[in-house]
């Protein structure tokens, strides 16, 4: 496994290995890797001879400064669980080769209104970030395929949209969300929470699968109720509790408004943001 920092090293090994020749897949990553990480980099290796995975703690993305400032970083603990996965490259961009100041082109691509609801509604400005930053690794690695987490959902929508449009023959691949034994989904953000709070944590997925128990037995306005009561009770802060068409993101408020459906939720907890969804 080669520790590529830079454009330069990167370079200068793919050409060793020779990947215009090759199948190349990335797992583009913010690093404080964990067990779901694990999977989108499996799902690569299994897919294609050459696999890349990118740690960068993408400062644009973040609309909230001290929550940037907060976000774990673990490098070498990173390269540790990389190490004997069978991962060709980790790559550290330098933040100046991905925003160069010459270049003040932002991919703001968003022709379906994604960026601007649920993630994109609390969090101004973060789907310009992460589709910018994403593009530019692209430009960067050229891969053939590149692997998301469905964990981050309307993350995998949007750059699923977006890619083609900048991309020829680039394969967004989605990858199922990796859950603890209680059904917790794997967050970086998680090393943040006390024992209880990870516990009280798990009201969310109860809240998010409330819906495909209930589809169609109950009204929506009464499961998100009945979700967000949940929630607090443990102590969350809930900031959405929506069920969309998954294809489309569109909320709806009654079942037969969708063949595909997702749940989504975000929810604070001990100051820290979580955010989940279920597709059924
Ligand atoms: P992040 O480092 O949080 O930016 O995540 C990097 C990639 O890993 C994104 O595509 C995430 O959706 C994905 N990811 C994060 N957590 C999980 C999980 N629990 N299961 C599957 N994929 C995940």
């Amino acid at each position: 496994m080669f520790i590529a920092r830079g454009i330069q090293q990167l370079n200068q090994h793919l050409n060793k290995l020779n990947v215009k020749e090759k199948s190349v897949g990335f797992v583009p990553t913010m690093g404080a890797l964990h067990a779901g990480h694990l999977e989108l980099v499996k799902s690569s290796i299994k897919d294609n001879e050459i696999t890349i995975c990118s740690i960068f703690v993408n400062p644009t993305q973040f609309n909230d400064k001290s929550d940037f400032d907060k976000y774990p970083r673990n490098d070498y603990d990173d390269i540790a669980l990389l190490k004997d996965t069978g991962l060709a490259v980790i790559y550290f961009p330098n933040a100046d080769e991905l925003y160069p100041k010459n270049k003040a082109e932002l991919f703001d691509y968003d022709d379906e209104k994604l960026f601007s609801v649920f993630e994109g509604e609390f969090r101004p400005g973060h789907f310009l970030g992460v589709t910018t930053v994403v593009m530019r690794l692209f430009e960067h690695i050229k891969p053939n395929n590149a692997y998301f987490g469905l964990k981050d959902y309307q993350q995998y929508l949007v750059i699923k949209r977006a890619t083609p449009h900048f991309f020829r023959n680039l394969n967004i691949i989605g990858v199922p969300t990796v859950r603890n034994e209680s059904g917790l989904a794997l967050s970086s953000r998680n090393a943040r929470l006390s024992k209880p709070e990870l516990i009280n944590a798990e009201a969310i997925v109860g809240s998010l699968r409330s819906f495909s128990q209930n589809k169609r037995k109950l009204p929506i306005g009464t499961i998100v109720k009945n979700g967000m009561t949940a929630m607090k009770e443990k102590g969350l802060e809930p900031e959405y509790l929506v069920v969309c068409n998954a294809d489309t993101l569109q909320e709806i408020s009654n079942w037969d408004e969708a063949d595909n459906y997702v749940a989504l939720c975000a929810a604070f907890i001990g100051g820290v943001r979580l955010i989940d969804n279920l597709l059924f």
